[in-house]
């Protein structure tokens, strides 16, 4: 089998962007009902509704990386307006923007990880090919 033909494979029955917003909701990124991760950043080893095995997954540092990206390039310009435009007490900016970091950073980790299995799922990376 040829590249072009998995290639092709992969995207007539594993379609990349409803794959990553399921996984976007934690969810499994085949059926979308089971559920993908326990804990905080565990991944199920299959899933619980259709036996799709999840633990090919080699998310690695992709979410973490992802995360930094969104939230730096969220709250950079919004520490820079607030600044220019409210000037808060620095006591006061400070705390917000760490609460606003930390609160995002931890909404979206999860979030990101479960794209990221969603997108190797969908083009069958890392042994997702061989599984059902
Ligand atoms: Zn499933």
């Amino acid at each position: 089998m040829t590249d072009q033909t998995v290639e092709t494979m992969a995207q007539n029955d594993r379609p990349t962007w409803p794959a990553l917003a399921k996984g976007f909701r934690c969810k499994c990124p085949n059926c979308g009902k089971g559920r993908l991760l326990h804990s905080y950043l565990k991944v199920n080893d299959t899933c619980s509704e259709c036996g799709q095995e999840l633990f090919h997954h080699r998310a690695d540092d992709g979410p973490a990386y992802l995360t930094i990206l969104i939230v730096g390039h969220l709250l950079a310009p919004a520490l820079h307006v607030s600044y220019v435009h409210f000037r808060p007490d620095p006591l006061t900016m400070a705390l917000m923007f760490s609460v606003g970091c930390v609160a995002l950073s931890l909404f979206l980790l999860p979030r990101l990880k479960g794209a990221v299995i969603g997108f190797q799922w969908a083009r069958r990376m890392h042994g997702f090919g061989d599984s059902k």
